[in-house]
């Protein structure tokens, strides 16, 4: 099949796009590589079956042609990273929110089937964990740019829901927890490969807050057998999924098992919320995904364990 993949040359685009290709599908991958990277597809270039259009999702005309010409859309492209987010504000309503107007508009006009990737940022502050996808959402106020990101996506998930009922157009909308592998960068505020590179380099290992708060990882491998999985099966049509795992660490914990894992001399350093982001910000205490839906659905879980998932990076970020 002839998939498009936007944001096809970010971190889970890119790994997304490995596994089409060796499916034996043919791949377009869409970038404006503002938060990708073009080191990340370079490897896929000489590929007959890989085709790589460097614009942003809001031109258009070049989406009109690509959606025209495609089977399946996986619309991955959006503003990411707690950090890239405060600092630009605009760019992440706007590619987020346009951005997906223009993807389910066109994807309409040509009747294509579309997944769409929304986050577990939309659960919000909400402190009773495992999230379900049917569970209420806990916002902070319009004054904390954190929360823009969390309100944008969610109104692509109103947005692709209301095609679906209304305009009979096949979409699937997962919401991605905290998920990580080789190639993530730590440049726009992800955790880990921010505390591998600082464990490598023996620097201070920089842990925001109390270091209380916790997350759950999960390896992209197993994200994207998920996604693909979702794409290949029509009862998910108009539903919204989890794509998470459940081992839960606190970001204090995360740290010395990096700086054990590395063998590094790195020290723990805090740094205050206000410092690291902004004053006033506010971060969610635990982040725990319910996955019964999806694994009733089509038996997923995660195959990977932190601890095998860190060496994998670690081993890839000595490479
Ligand atoms: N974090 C940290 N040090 C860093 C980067 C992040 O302590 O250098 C914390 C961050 O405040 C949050 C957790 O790690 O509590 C996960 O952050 P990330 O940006 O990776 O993901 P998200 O906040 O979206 O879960």
């Amino acid at each position: 099949m002839k998939m498009l993949v936007t944001g096809g040359a970010g971190f889970i685009g890119s790994h997304l796009n490995e596994y089409l290709l060796e499916a034996g599908h043919h791949v377009t991958a869409v970038d404006n590589v503002s938060t990708g990277h073009l080191s990340n597809i370079k490897h896929l270039l000489d590929n007959d079956k890989f085709h790589f259009v460097q614009d942003t999702i809001m031109n258009q005309p070049v989406i009109d042609d690509l959606v025209s010409r495609c089977d399946i859309i996986f619309h991955l492209a959006a503003a990411v990273g707690v950090e890239f987010i405060i600092r630009s504000p605009v760019n992440t309503i706007e590619t987020n929110v346009f951005g997906t107007e223009v993807i389910l508009q066109t994807a309409h006009r040509y009747h294509k089937k579309v997944l769409i990737a929304s986050t577990s940022e939309v659960y919000g502050k909400g402190v009773k964990v495992p999230f379900h996808e049917n569970d209420d959402r806990l916002l902070g106020a319009t004054t904390k740019s954190r929360w823009s990101y969390a309100a944008s996506k969610a109104i692509d998930e109103f947005l692709a829901l209301a095609y679906y009922r209304e305009r009979n157009l096949p979409v699937v909308i997962f919401r991605l927890f905290n998920t990580v592998g080789p190639r993530q960068t730590g440049r726009y505020g992800m955790v880990i490969p921010r505390f591998v590179k600082q464990a490598l380099d023996n620097q201070p290992v920089s842990v925001y807050g109390t270091g209380k708060q916790s997350r759950c990882f999960c390896d992209v491998t197993d994200v994207i057998r998920a996604i693909v999985a979702l794409a290949e099966t029509p009862e998910a049509l108009g539903e919204v999924y989890n794509i998470g795992s459940t081992e839960e660490i606190t970001i204090a914990d995360l740290a010395t098992k990096i700086i054990d894992l590395t063998n590094s001399q790195s020290a723990v350093q805090h740094i205050s919320y206000d410092k690291a982001y902004e004053p006033g910000f506010e971060d969610m205490r635990r982040r725990v995904p319910s996955i019964d839906k999806i694994n009733h659905l089509i038996g997923w879980q995660p195959t990977y364990s932190l601890t095998e998932i860190l060496e994998r990076i670690v081993s890839w970020s000595r490479s």
